[in-house]
């Protein structure tokens, strides 16, 4: 919206528009930003999702932003190892993990424009000024990236939340990194900014830090100085939300009061929890919520019903430190499992909602798939015979592969329930082909280009450049089998909305040897396309459970609404019975059936 803007070419502020529709009454969107000091991994994306959550369950709009400091245009090419997961947003934008769970627990969809990183503010401005945009004049960090950062938040703002023609009434917006940290300085200076183009009781700041604990006692220090320095750049935190090992001791708030600024009452304490559904728990439990209901002088609003609550949050807390017993044990064989990543972040999330749905306790023995090429093979291939189902997740690259084919064929001749999830389903694929088929060299192009049986191929003919030939974002799956699994779970619908990534594809021209051999292609892209067909689903139906999947179903679970192929397959290694149509919700139906 162009008059929602701050002028990009001058030092100077137009009158505020937000400022100006507010004094006419027209009903405005607040902002709650989440920043972070002291040190990393304090939990500012939980506590963006927590008090989001807790907002939406209110019944207010709620919206995300999560603005990451770094170069990268987004996550779409950096490593799991280092970063974690790649989440992918039903328009394809490739994001941070945090944009996961905000959709999760916020029950929203968002899109790439929701995730803000250097990069894309930098693309943004390069490209407007080798067109000439600025008319000559020096285009500098302040005012030009602020307030194009500033510019793009109020356009968040303006635009629709989908399923909805309504804006957001809340904007939630994380401010990734630490404070202090020099990268992170324009993107603080474009939220000052925002603060003082909007009123006050528009604007809330909540500072994520961390209380060290020496000798018994939790130390106050880093918090008044990480104050300090959010200060000196032009922002005053109106809550504190310190993490400690420990419940938050009353003198220690009300010495952090003294020195921060900050009302006892919104300091609030973040102990280590054994679960992250406690985080919105004990939000409301300290008064977070209505005192941000307060400060933000929010209307009274109606709750919706499909939303997680603060009892949804309560009761999954409680399952999941009461397990049930037995345990059902699933092996996890992934390339990225060791050293503590985040590389499937949203995987495990969804094995968590399965866990809580179906009332199980999830064991995860997590397995390097180098170990069973390795010289230890014999034993990690006793510890998948133990096993209650094996899983085989998404990646990329050729490390770890044969291992992965190993699993799989001990899920096949063993009868062990498996699932696959992208790279798992071309697995599944090659193992099949090498030992079912016989083709013995069966591969996919991404591994072997020179093998006689290309069983996974390359999907466009841009070979070079990287991301730029994925397969990205909601894609309607087609359920061409109506006596399927697939069928079964997803309640007889015909078409459904998964989200995809991946740049390799089955081999179309293989398709008839699979049938023959007893594979059957349940779900396709595009029924009808011959030998461009793209296979989204298989399965084996002479096993007790075996299905694969070429999208990635995890990126659309909820805790209230888990993902049916996954649930399906923990439904199967508990030997447990599930209720299919209940748990099939419409959301997952394809746009066009969502709109009837
Ligand atoms: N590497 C495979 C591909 O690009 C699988 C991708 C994935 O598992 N996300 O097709």
């Amino acid at each position: 919206m162009s008059d929602r803007k701050i002028a990009s070419g001058s030092a100077y502020y137009l009158p505020s528009p937000m400022l100006l529709s507010q004094n006419q009454g027209e009903e405005h969107v607040k902002f709650i930003v989440v920043s972070g000091g002291v040190c990393s991994s304090l939990g500012k994306g939980i506590t963006t999702s927590a008090t989001g959550a807790m907002l939406r369950a209110a019944g207010y709009r709620v919206c995300s932003i999560k603005i990451d400091p770094y170069i990268n245009i987004d996550a779409g090419l950096m490593s799991p190892f280092e970063h974690g997961e790649v989440y992918v947003l039903e328009d394809g934008g490739e994001a941070d993990l945090d944009l996961g769970n905000y959709e999760r627990w916020l029950s929203v969809h968002l899109t790439r424009d929701h995730n803000i990183t250097t990069g894309k503010v930098y693309q943004k401005l390069l490209t407007k000024e080798r067109a000439g945009g600025f008319l000559g004049k020096t285009v500098q960090l302040v005012p030009h990236f602020t307030n194009e950062v500033v510019n793009h938040i109020f356009k968040i703002c303006e635009t629709p939340m989908n399923g909805t023609n309504k804006r957001p009434e809340i904007c939630m917006i994380e401010l990734g990194g630490t404070v202090g940290d020099m990268e992170s300085q324009p993107f603080v200076e474009a939220l000052r900014r925002l603060r003082y183009s909007i009123l006050p009781e528009d604007f809330c700041l909540l500072h994520t830090t961390y209380l060290p604990v020496f000798g018994g006692t939790q130390k106050t220090k880093p918090t008044q100085h990480s104050c300090r320095a959010l200060l000196s750049l032009g922002l005053q935190p109106d809550f504190l939300i310190c993490r400690s090992e420990q419940p938050l001791a009353p003198e220690v708030k009300n010495k952090l009061a003294d020195q921060c600024g900050v009302q006892a009452k919104d300091i609030i304490g973040a102990p280590n929890v054994p679960c992250l559904y406690q985080i919105p728990v004990e939000f409301v439990d300290q008064g977070l919520i209505d005192r941000i209901v307060h400060k933000l002088r929010l209307r009274p609003s109606v709750p919706p019903m499909d939303v997680p609550t603060y009892e949804t949050f309560k009761k999954f807390t409680q399952i999941l430190q009461n397990p049930a017993n037995p345990k059902v044990r699933i092996a996890f064989v992934g390339k990225y499992v060791t050293g503590g990543s985040d590389a499937y972040f949203s995987v495990l999330q969804t094995f968590e909602h399965c866990q809580l749905a179906l009332g199980i306790n999830v064991e995860v023995f997590y397995l390097e798939s180098e170990e069973l090429e390795g010289a230890n093979a014999e034993e990690a291939k006793a510890e998948l015979r133990k096993c209650d189902g094996i899983f085989v997740p998404g990646g990329f690259g050729v490390r770890g592969v044969n291992g992965k084919v190993i699993a799989v064929e001990l899920a096949r001749t063993h009868n062990i329930p498996y699932f696959g999830v992208c790279l798992g389903m071309q697995i599944a694929l090659i193992e099949f082909a090498r030992h079912v088929l016989g083709w013995t060299d069966a591969n996919s192009e991404e591994f072997d280009a020179t093998s006689t049986h290309q069983m996974v191929r390359i999907m466009d003919a841009d070979r070079d450049r990287m991301g730029a030939n994925m397969h990205l974002g909601a894609r309607d799956v087609h359920i061409v089998e109506p006596k399927s699994t697939m069928s079964t779970i997803y309640s007889g619908a015909k078409v459904v909305l998964e989200r995809h990534r991946h740049r390799y594809e089955v081999n179309a021209k293989y398709l008839e040897d699979l049938r023959k051999a007893g594979m059957t292609i349940s779900a396709v892209s595009d029924p009808g396309a011959g030998d461009n067909m793209r296979v989204e689903a298989i399965e084996q139906p002479s096993l007790k459970f075996f299905l694969a999947v070429q999208y990635h179903p995890e990126f659309v679970s909820t805790p209230l609404d888990p993902s049916p192929p996954y649930l399906a397959f923990f439904a199967a290694a508990a030997g447990k019975a599930v209720n299919w149509p209940a748990e099939c919700q419409s959301r997952r139906l394809a746009a066009s059936q969502r709109c009837e």
